[in-house]
Formats: C-alpha cells, sequence, structure tokens
C-alpha cells in the first residue's frame, strides 16, 4: 500500500505556523491541540510531525522515537486534561472510517460521560 501525503491539508498548515491552533502540549515529534468543534469537554486532537496519512501508515513507517514522542504526547494530553474518570481515543482511518483530514490524528474525548458508540 502505498500512502500520498497531501501537504496542503489543514493539520500541515498547522504545523507550519500557517493556521493557529489551541496547543496543550508539543515535544519534537508531537502536536496536541483543542479540536476547532468539540464534541465534549475535553477533545483533544494528537498528531505527529511527520507526514502521515493515517493511524497504518504512522504505524508501519514512522521510527521508534516518533513512536515513542507521539505516545509521549498521549500520556501528557491525559496528565493535563479532566480524563480522570476515561476517554474514548478514536483515529478515523481513510473513506470507510470517515476520515476528514488526511494527516494522522488521534481523537482524545472525555470529561463526560460518553455513549456506546460502536454500531
Ligand atoms: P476526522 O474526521 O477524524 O478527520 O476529524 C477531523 C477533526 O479536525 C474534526 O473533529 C474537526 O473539528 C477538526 N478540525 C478541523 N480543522 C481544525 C482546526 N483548524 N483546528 C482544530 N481542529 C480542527
Amino acid at each position: 500500500m502505498t500512502f500520498d501525503y497531501d501537504d496542503q491539508n489543514i493539520f500541515a498548515k498547522i504545523l507550519r505556523g500557517e493556521i493557529p491552533n489551541q496547543t496543550v502540549y508539543e515535544n519534537d515529534h508531537a502536536l496536541a491541540f483543542n479540536d476547532i468543534n468539540p464534541q465534549a469537554p475535553v477533545h483533544v486532537l494528537v498528531i505527529p510531525k511527520g507526514a502521515y496519512v493515517s493511524l497504518d501508515h504512522f504505524a508501519r513507517d514512522a521510527s521508534p522515537a516518533e513512536q515513542a514522542g507521539f505516545m509521549q504526547a498521549v500520556a501528557e494530553v491525559c496528565r493535563l486534561t479532566d480524563v480522570a474518570q476515561g476517554f474514548r481515543a478514536i483515529a478515523n482511518t481513510r473513506s470507510h472510517g470517515v476520515q476528514d483530514v488526511p494527516h494522522y490524528h488521534l481523537h482524545i474525548i472525555g470529561g463526560r460521560q460518553l455513549g456506546r458508540m460502536l454500531q
């Protein structure tokens, strides 16, 4: 499988500083920022700084340092936000997964009781 990365996607523009964001946490390999259309009191997107289209692209091709940096950002988001009672992590992936922005991102959604989601 080949993954064609479009560097004009909105998260690429955020990473280049062309569009503002509300940063929650940042390290060398990942950026976490508030979703512009939050679905819950906590709705943070964690993205790698590398050019990865989707979760499967990142899992296959990101280096161990990139993967560790990404997971460290997830841990920091969990520490910095109100998710002590739990949360949901979602990676919508390509067309069947209804992924809108073609730069890998993990939604961290919490801060309230969520409903069941699998259909
Ligand atoms: P997905 O459907 O998983 O690709 O979700 C993309 C998410 O990006 C949606 O929840 C949008 O609200 C969010 N989003 C789009 N543009 C921005 C932006 N400029 N800043 C923060 N979040 C954004």
